[in-house]
């Protein structure tokens, strides 16, 4: 039997961060010293007091159905924290609790986006974002932005991408993959036009914590009441707490829109998982001592790692002050990306992503959220690679 199946699927391309992930693991598995730097998950354990808020929940039995938009105590929580943290004045009402923040993003698109719809989408961008504007059945609009600029989408280019059509600009400050962490001056710069053009903005701060140097986060939201009201926010806590398989994300945003991605929820996924949410309660309310040594240990990486790509010839990285990625240029040596993560898998056993992934076939993605003697190891391998292509 021949089963059609529907347009939908043949429009979206199978997420790499993940395939790439499952290969590398795969392998792993196989007994194959496989070091890598592909997938965007901590190293870390989830630390003990989130564990145990779970566990503590699990024994009271937190096991049952709960409102689709999330536990009332979680849902207070993250308005807390996005009053506190961000300057963002949301009530627990102004938040769903979704599976990740890929599933709030979904969610998101889901409810606002139609056939018609254009999106504007800065590259290098997150690999999911087109793809799910095109399941929701709208038009991504993809910006290049360049090495010069910091990979950094400026206003007038924000601006000329603007149609009748536009509903929607996706910023992600600190970025996936380029590490780009916009200045609060660029981000007041960038509300400037979404208010000036009447657009939506998302904004994607999973990776707001993870800031080096002077960097600074500002939500964009918070630049004033205007941008606020056209602000919907994703985040969730995956990066900060080394939380990446609870599942647990958020949206969020003006009342309707949350109602409306909250009914679609209730029709596809409905609670996330309960006890889980009790994890996310504890991360948020406990001292945050956790996300500091994180972040310490994340901030050496990244000098060690930098180190390393800075001295491989035909390399071409800026230096990322946020997230935990480095995404070299490697457009001098002219190989496309997916050959050279290819060639860097079966030669030296290196998982690196492909920066097609994001929209810039010219660089590629490394990941350091894994321990310091992998990183050596895996970029001793990686220079002999080069080497061997030059
Ligand atoms: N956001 C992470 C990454 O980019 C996780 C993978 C994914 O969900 O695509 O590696």
């Amino acid at each position: 039997m021949s089963m059609k199946l529907a347009a939908r699927v043949a429009q979206v391309t199978p997420s790499m961060t993940l395939a790439i992930d499952t290969k590398a693991k795969a392998m792993k598995r196989e007994g194959i010293d496989v070091i890598s730097f592909s997938v965007g998950e901590p190293d870390f354990d989830t630390p003990a007091h989130i564990r145990t808020a779970a566990e503590i929940a699990l024994e009271q039995g937190k096991t049952r159905y709960g409102a689709a938009a999330g536990e009332p105590k979680l849902r207070e929580a993250i308005a807390q924290k996005l009053q506190r943290d961000n300057g963002l004045c949301y009530g627990a009402d102004n938040v769903l609790v979704t599976n990740g923040g890929k599933h709030s993003l979904f969610n998101l698109m889901l409810a606002l986006i139609e056939p018609g719809d254009e999106v504007i989408i800065p590259a290098p961008f997150w690999v999911s974002y087109p793809e799910m504007v095109k399941l929701a059945g709208g038009t991504p609009v993809i910006v290049p932005t360049t090495l010069e600029s910091g990979y950094k989408i400026t206003p007038e280019q924000l601006r000329q991408a603007v149609t009748p059509k536009t509903k929607l600009f996706v910023f992600n400050s600190p970025s996936n993959p380029t590490g780009m962490v916009y200045t609060p001056d660029e981000v007041r710069a960038l509300a400037q036009v979404v208010v000036e053009q009447n657009l939506l903005v998302v904004s994607d701060e999973i990776y707001e914590k993870l800031l080096y140097d002077q960097a600074e986060h500002l939500s964009i939201g918070a630049v004033n009441p205007d941008i606020f009201e056209r602000t919907i926010v994703s985040s969730g806590f995956a990066k900060t707490y080394a939380m990446t398989g609870w599942r647990v994300g958020f949206l969020a945003g003006p009342l309707p829109l949350i109602q409306a991605a909250t009914k679609i929820q209730g029709h596809s996924t409905s609670n996330v998982c309960t006890f889980a949410q009790y994890g996310a309660v504890a991360a948020y309310e406990a001292p945050q001592d956790c996300v500091q040594q994180m972040l310490q240990a994340f901030s050496e990486r990244r000098q060690i790692i930098l180190e390393f790509i800075n001295a491989i010839p035909g390399f071409n990285c800026p230096k990322p002050d946020g997230a935990f990625y480095v995404f070299p240029n490697i457009a001098q040596l002219g190989i496309s990306s997916i050959d050279f993560c290819n060639g860097l898998l079966e030669t030296q056993q290196v998982a690196a992503i492909p920066g097609i992934a994001f929209g810039a076939d010219d660089c590629v993605r490394f990941s350091y959220a894994t321990d310091v003697e992998s990183i050596r190891r895996g970029m001793e391998r990686l220079t002999t690679y080069v080497k061997s292509l030059a």
